[in-house]
């Protein structure tokens, strides 16, 4: 399976920058996901990675071998797309050989292929079917089917289950995350899904506005969000950004946001503006009285998620969401105290939306990351 390189990759429309300088790094084996909102350049950088769509600048090595010019059929990558694609006068079985027939082949060895295809998606008693007698889940299945009988370097696949309702997502979540552990094989996959991307990737690409905002795994991506970008689109609901200040008193690094101070940690610092963040489920009753950040309003709305409930409070004239379990006694209208520990809050310079880290001695101050 294949690793792939990308390095400085630019893409420009008309004066539009829809990809912006990405450095990216895919290894043998990784699924990577490609997530952000609508237009921020997930497609074009996927495209160029197939060879659908040349480079305006930069360079795309594919095993150390430089692709960046190559076209797309001399890469040996697979692309699966959002709209299957397949032929609909064609059975199964002829929609996945047909990527065979270009390639010189022998039958028994294609119908081996087809065959190894067809076990491996669960399609085998459907082959002699035609793409309108399937379902859209195994309409889907054959689309990856496709790529799977050419035995790619790699597979890139562009929003490949949205076309699919909720419950069936859920299961062809499971299937590729077991088939890309079954191959080994390496994956690119764009979506702006961010369940897609936590429950599948082994590494999240976060891009805004066609530049890189963050990589890393999707725990890093949850826990430490490089930015207040990361921090907004990532969980849900997004985690809670409020306005703050941090400064200095008796020897601790004080943020103060929402009309109270948190205490964070020894040491000192400039007086800095900063964005203060907090997921919902860090935002707990038991915790009003920590030294943390102290919430304290009126619920607004109360949702219940059956397994849990969440909660808006309303605190001056913004709005703070917190998840509590359904035991809490909870009351529009009503007051809502809690707390977020020091530990669970999350900091960003206000000026460049980008994460503060605490530095420990021997130089005590705060580092943008
Ligand atoms: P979505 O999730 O909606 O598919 P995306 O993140 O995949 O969005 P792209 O399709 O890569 O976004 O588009 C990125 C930007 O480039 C958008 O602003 C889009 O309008 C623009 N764009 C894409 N293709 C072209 C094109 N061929 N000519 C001009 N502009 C384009």
């Amino acid at each position: 399976m294949s690793r792939i390189e990308i390095v400085g990759l630019s893409q420009q429309f008309k004066g539009h920058r829809a990809v912006d300088d990405v450095d990216l790094t895919v290894e043998d084996g990784d699924f990577v996901v490609l997530l952000g909102p609508s237009g921020c350049g997930k497609t074009t950088l996927l495209r160029m990675i197939a060879g659908l769509l040349d480079p305006t600048s930069g360079r795309i090595r594919i095993d150390g071998k430089d692709v960046t010019h190559l076209p797309a059929k001399k890469r040996n990558l697979a692309m699966v797309f959002q709209s299957y694609a397949l032929y609909p006068h064609l059975s199964v079985e002829k929609n996945l050989a047909f990527p065979l027939n270009v390639l010189k082949m022998s039958q028994e060895k294609k119908r081996q292929r087809v065959h190894e295809a067809a076990t491996a998606l669960g399609l085998e008693d459907l082959l002699q079917r035609k793409p309108r007698e399937l379902s859209g889940g195994q309409r889907q299945r054959v689309a990856v089917g496709r790529a799977l009988v050419r035995e790619p370097g790699a597979y890139l696949m562009d929003e490949p289950l949205s076309n699919l309702d909720a419950r069936l997502r859920t299961n062809t979540r499971q299937e590729l995350t077991e088939l890309h552990d079954r191959l080994a094989a390496t994956f690119v996959y764009v979506t702006h899904d961010q369940v897609e991307a936590m429950t599948m990737a082994t590494k999240i690409v976060v891009l805004n506005a066609g530049r890189v905002e963050q990589i890393g795994t999707p725990q890093q991506i949850y826990d430490a969000p490089a930015s207040v970008f990361v921090a907004g689109f990532v969980g849900s609901p997004p985690m809670n950004l409020v306005d703050g200040e941090l400064s200095a008193h008796d020897g601790f690094v004080q943020a103060d946001a929402i009309g109270t101070t948190a205490r964070l940690w020894p040491g000192s610092c400039e007086r800095h503006p900063a964005t203060i963040g907090f997921r919902a489920e860090h935002l707990r009753i038991a915790d009003a009285a920590t030294g943390g950040l102290r919430v304290d309003g009126l619920v607004h709305q109360v949702e219940n998620l059956g397994s849990e409930q969440i909660v808006y409070v309303k605190v001056g004239e913004l709005m703070v969401v917190a998840t509590c379990g359904r035991e809490v006694p909870v009351v529009r209208g009503e007051r809502f105290v809690a707390g977020v520990a020091a530990k669970n809050l999350h900091l960003f310079d206000r000026a460049t939306g980008r994460r503060m880290e605490w530095v420990e001695d021997p130089i005590p101050l705060l580092a943008g990351a």
